[in-house]
C-alpha cells in the first residue's frame, strides 16, 4: 500500500509498504484524512526511536467489527490488557502499550491502519472529516477537565497559541470558564480574538501570580518557568508540553507557594466528538493547509513552519481528485 514511512533518516512516500497486520480483536481502517501533529515532527527530527508509517491523527472507515462501514476515529494507545496498570483501569499508561504511529505500531499516513476494535469511536454524521480529524488533539484538551475542577466564570490562563492552546481555550470557554491565551504569534492570537477569546502577546502580558489554574501548552522548554509566574499560591499548573526542561529552573516557588503541577496527556475521544457535533468548538480556522498523501513530506515541512497551526493530509482523494489546498 501507499504510505509515508520514516526510516530513521527521512520521511518518504513508498508504494509497497506492507498492509498492517490485523491481530485478534483488531479492525482494519481505510484512512480518509489525517492530521500532522508536533509528535510527528519530533519523530522525523529523530527525537524518538520510531521507524515505520508516521501519523496518529485520522478519520477513516472501519472495514470490520461493530462499526463496519462507518467513519471512525481512534484512541492511539493500544494496551496489553494484562499488566498491573491495565488491570487497575489505567490502559493509557499500560507498561507494554504500542502507540499508533509513535511506538511499535504503524501509523495513519497510509491507505490502511489497524487498531483494536475497542479503540474506535464512530463519528456522528453531523461532524465532517475535516472536524473529526481534530478528535485526538481535542480529546487532549478535554482531558484537563477530568483532572482539574473549574469554577464557573473564573479566569484561566492558557500559555501557548499553537494547536493545543487554541483547542484548550475553546474547550474552556464551552465549559463556562474565561480563558486568556498568552502567545507569540500575532496571526494565531488574531484567530482567538476572532472567536471572541481574550488573547495577549507574550511581551505585553503582565504575570501577576493571580490565576488559580494555568494551562501550559507552549511546547517549549521554558513553559513551566513561565507558568510559575502566572499561578497564584495554592494554584494548579496543568502541564501539556512534553519538552519541559527543569534544568536550571528554580523549583522553590513551587514549594513556597504550594503549587500543584498536573501532567496531562491523551483524553476521551467520545467526549471530543460530542463537542464537535454540538458545535462547541470551531476547528475550521485552525486548518493551515491540506496536502495529498503523495505530498506527505511536504506537509510535514509545512507543519513545521512557525505560522502553521494544523496541516492535514488527504489520503482518500476527493471524487474530483487531488487535494484541496487552503493556504492562509
Ligand atoms: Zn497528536
Ligand atoms: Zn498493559
Amino acid at each position: 500500500m501507499k504510505a509515508c514511512v520514516f526510516d530513521g533518516r527521512a520521511a518518504r512516500v513508498v508504494l509497497d509498504h506492507p498492509e498492517p497486520e490485523v491481530r485478534a480483536g483488531e479492525v482494519r481502517v481505510r484512512v480518509r484524512l489525517a492530521g500532522v501533529c508536533r509528535t510527528d515532527l519530533e519523530i522525523v527530527k529523530g527525537y524518538m526511536n520510531f521507524r515505520g508509517v508516521l501519523g496518529h491523527e485520522f478519520v477513516g472507515v472501519a472495514e470490520g467489527g461493530r462499526h463496519a462501514g462507518r467513519r471512525v476515529v481512534g484512541d492511539i494507545n493500544c494496551p496489553c490488557g494484562t499488566c498491573d496498570l491495565c488491570r487497575e483501569g489505567l490502559p493509557t499508561h499500560c507498561r507494554r502499550r504500542t502507540v499508533l504511529g509513535i511506538q511499535g505500531r504503524d501509523g495513519v499516513f497510509a491507505e490502511f491502519l489497524a487498531l483494536p476494535e475497542a479503540n474506535l469511536h464512530p463519528v456522528p454524521d453531523a461532524v465532517a472529516d475535516e472536524e473529526a480529524v481534530f478528535a485526538e488533539p481535542l480529546a487532549a484538551a478535554v482531558q484537563i477537565g477530568r483532572q482539574v475542577e473549574f469554577r464557573p466564570g473564573e479566569e484561566v490562563v492558557v500559555l501557548g497559541d499553537g494547536r493545543l492552546g487554541q483547542l484548550v481555550a475553546q474547550v474552556l470557554r464551552a465549559w463556562g470558564v474565561r480563558p486568556t491565551v498568552v502567545g507569540r504569534s500575532p496571526a494565531k492570537l488574531a484567530i482567538l480574538a476572532g472567536l471572541g477569546i481574550a488573547a495577549v502577546a507574550e511581551g505585553e502580558a503582565r504575570p501577576s501570580a493571580e490565576a488559580r489554574v494555568v494551562v501550559e501548552c507552549t511546547g517549549s522548554p521554558d513553559g513551566l518557568a513561565m507558568a510559575l509566574k502566572f499561578v497564584r499560591p495554592r494554584g494548579i499548573i496543568v502541564l501539556k508540553s512534553t519538552v519541559a526542561d527543569t534544568a536550571g529552573l528554580n523549583l522553590a516557588p513551587l514549594v513556597v507557594n504550594e503549587v500543584t503541577v498536573v501532567g496531562s496527556r491523551c483524553g476521551p475521544m467520545g467526549a471530543a466528538l460530542e463537542m464537535l457535533a454540538r458545535r462547541e468548538v470551531q476547528v475550521a480556522p485552525l486548518v493551515t493547509a491540506v496536502y495529498t498523501l503523495d505530498e506527505a513530506p511536504e506537509a510535514l515541512r509545512a507543519a513545521d513552519r512557525p505560522d502553521a497551526i494544523k496541516v492535514l493530509i488527504r489520503v482518500e482523494p476527493y471524487a474530483s481528485g487531488g487535494a484541496q489546498r487552503r493556504p492562509r
